[in-house]
């Protein structure tokens, strides 16, 4: 078997690995980099026979449209939904590709391989990391994956019964040369937004991916526990409706302290799309906050949103300061690309006066002793380092790393 890291052997983002027997070739995610000056990839010469999605994030999907429409691309069915949602909101058409949806621990075949789906806790939901078998050789691609989030009994429970006989792990490594201390569990993050917004005298906003549940249920807490009000975009009630498939206790529209913001563009796509949004757009109605509310009593509210909200920001900077709640990854704050639309002004904040500008922020990636127990019991017989700026640090955790450098062909 020959196996190629198309990209992210030492970057984060933009994750694309190939793996192919004499008779078929799979990637492993099609990401769009983070940053403008990563290796291009040519993406209509790969001609994979399929494309695994571990995640629905960008940086592990983003170029699934450069991809012929007719090769199979599989991915969960809850990201699959949750990419369908932002296209549809941000009125760009949805992808056109051929897509499959896969069951977690359930193995199934693409040519020569057999692939196993595990689910992992992550960041983002619905999130996989896969175990791939054929010609007598076994991978396992971790994906996207940590131990720390509300949903660490997936971590535990692969320790426990791990795969065995691995032959090549490729591992992620975001954190390798991160501080992994400063909030090492969500619920540390829970309690800095309850002492932030506690005692606030103006609207809070906290802003953070809508796909982060486990930071929407730590904002919905932390107003619970303050009595103020969680309020959420349409996207963001979007998606806590398409996590009622699999989740009863999650924080969703119609809950006690749950408003939404309607701005006029979502709203005016939902009544595009009936199609696709069915009786959401007229429930919305009944859980609906005006902007006359928030102006009239701001303290009673804890906005949750993206970079993008940074003008609602402005609209209260008036006489008490605003909070800004930052609880995502703080290198988007110098992220050039404009996927991150409102990253400059995000990081004007940081200084602004009429800001109190607050980190918080739990990563959605194993802490180095996390990855250093995964490697332990998973024994490969070679980890190679991917989706990290740091490939040389992890001898520090396993003596059994090989690094393959992007676009250099491997056989095992
Ligand atoms: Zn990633």
């Amino acid at each position: 078997m020959n196996v190629i890291i198309h990209r992210g052997a030492s970057e984060i983002g933009g994750t694309c690995i190939q793996l192919s027997t004499d008779n078929t070739t799979i990637l492993l995610d099609l990401g769009l980099p983070l940053n403008k000056d990563s290796r291009h990839i040519d993406v209509a010469a790969l001609k994979p026979d399929a494309v695994l999605i571990s995640h629905p994030h960008q940086d592990h999907f983003g170029l699934i449209d450069v991809l012929d429409p007719g090769i199979p691309v599989f991915i969960g069915e809850l990201g699959k939904k949750l990419i369908d949602a932002t296209r549809t909101l941000l009125g760009n058409p949805l992808h056109t590709n051929n897509f499959h949806h896969f069951k977690s621990w359930e193995p199934f075949s693409l040519g020569d391989f057999t692939v196993t789906p595990y689910l992992v806790d992550h960041s983002a939901v619905d999130a996989y990391g896969f175990l791939i078998e054929a010609e007598g050789k076994k991978i396992f691609y971790s994906g996207d994956f940590r131990a720390h989030g509300r949903k660490s009994i997936l971590f535990d429970n692969m320790i426990k019964k791990p795969p065995t006989d691995i032959d090549l792990l490729f591992m992620e490594g975001t954190m390798m040369q991160r501080n992994n201390d400063l909030f090492p569990e969500e619920s540390d993050v829970e309690q800095k937004i309850y002492e932030t917004i506690r005692s606030q005298e103006n609207i809070s906003f906290i802003i953070s991916s809508s796909q982060n549940i486990d930071r929407i249920v730590s904002a919905y807490r932390g107003c619970k526990r303050t009595g103020k009000t969680l309020v959420i975009d349409i996207y963001t009630a979007w998606v806590l409706e398409q996590l009622k498939l699999v989740s009863d206790s999650t924080p969703k529209m119609g809950w006690e302290l749950i408003q939404v913001y309607l701005t006029h563009k979502q709203h005016e796509t939902l009544k595009d799309h009936p199609e696709f949004f069915g009786d959401f757009r007229q429930r919305l109605y009944q859980y609906r906050v005006l902007k006359e509310e928030l102006q009239a009593n701001p303290a009673g509210y804890l906005f949750f949103g993206k970079m993008s909200h940074f003008r609602t920001i402005d609209l209260y900077k008036r006489v008490k300061p605003v909070n800004v709640i930052y609880s995502q990854w703080l290198g988007y704050l110098s992220c050039s690309d404009n996927e991150y639309y409102g990253a400059e002004a995000m990081a004007g904040y940081q200084d602004d006066p009429l800001v109190n500008f607050v980190y918080a922020h739990t990563s959605g990636h194993a802490t180095v002793d996390d990855l250093k127990r995964f490697a332990e019991v998973l024994k490969p017989k070679m980890l190679v380092p991917v989706h990290t700026q740091h490939p040389q640090n992890f001898i520090l955790i396993s003596d059994s790393v090989r690094s393959l450098p992007d676009g250099i062909t491997m056989t095992l």
